[in-house]
């Protein structure tokens, strides 16, 4: 049976940022169903320390984080990050569920802008590298806007592979950095030729043998959201599936961490099949 932990802090929903902290209005109790299975742990995120901030980010860009209120929860969202990908690395868990209440993924190393503050999954793999034995890891980014901070951090990282989903094709020289192009301006995708677009591209994260795979998953792309790719719950659901499916193939732990998006609706439905579907697969 897989063990799965879901990280979670109170804070998130009180003083996450403006527009993130409403869609967690419905918890922790929307998970009280999930959590009465004996493979799913809730746990508390811990505040991740200012030293562990530093491994991405100066230490000017920390203090104007400091001072923008927008970004109290940026320490605990850090830190639940890391907490599950050191788990996962030291074999503690075999997949993770990351509440966050600050955005990460356009968090460069000294801008922060949109809902992110710090780029959680940097400073987690960064941080994880040091006491664990973790090296490669692969990010497959669904949140309907660039991750163009994770890139940027990324860019001379030869073990990190980042594949984004969004509004352009690019591809690195050295094949690490791979934006596919999931919004062509005038002719929208269906649902379903977005979950082929995923499909096709899964076969460079096996060819890339990670140690550890990270899904950033944004609910923005919900057909009710801001950035709307057309998705419904069914299609997050569809996507996760394949995501567990490539952790088994590759026998490797799965971090699903919460990128943007805003409908408390949708958080609801779709965060405890998510779990569900990591406890099961
Ligand atoms: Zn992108």
């Amino acid at each position: 049976m897989k063990k799965v932990g879901v990280y979670y802090h109170p804070l998130f929903k009180t003083q996450g940022h403006l527009s993130l902290r409403g869609r967690l209005a419905d918890f922790p109790g929307a998970l009280e169903g999930v959590l009465q299975r004996p493979n799913v742990i809730l746990y508390e995120c811990p505040r991740a320390t200012r030293e562990m901030i530093l491994k991405a980010h100066p230490g000017e860009m920390v203090a104007q984080v400091d001072l923008e209120d927008e970004c109290r929860t940026a320490y605990e969202s850090a830190g639940g990050v890391m907490a599950a990908m050191e788990a996962l690395a030291k074999g503690e868990l075999d997949r993770a569920f990351c509440f966050t209440g600050t955005g990460g993924h356009h968090a460069g190393m000294r801008e922060f802008y949109e809902t992110s503050c710090f780029n959680h999954v940097v400073i987690a793999l960064r941080r994880v590298r040091e006491i664990t034995p973790l090296r490669r890891l692969a990010i497959i980014d669904t949140d309907a806007l660039h991750g163009g901070g994770t890139m940027q951090l990324l860019g001379e990282d030869q073990e990190a592979l980042h594949l984004c989903f969004c509004r352009s094709n690019y591809r690195s020289e050295d094949g690490l950095a791979v934006e596919v192009n999931v919004h062509p301006p005038g002719n929208p995708m269906t649902p379903r030729q977005y979950l082929e677009k995923l499909q096709d591209h899964l076969p460079l994260v096996e060819q890339f043998q990670p140690d550890l795979l990270v899904w950033y998953c944004g609910l923005n792309a919900h057909q009710d959201d801001y950035a709307s790719l057309g998705l419904t719950i069914g299609d997050y659901l569809a996507a996760c599936g394949l995501l567990v499916s490539l952790a088994n193939t590759l026998k490797k732990p799965l971090l699903v961490v919460l990128g943007g998006g805003t409908l408390r609706q949708v958080a609801s439905e779709v965060i405890p099949e998510i779990i569900q579907l990591l406890a099961e697969g």
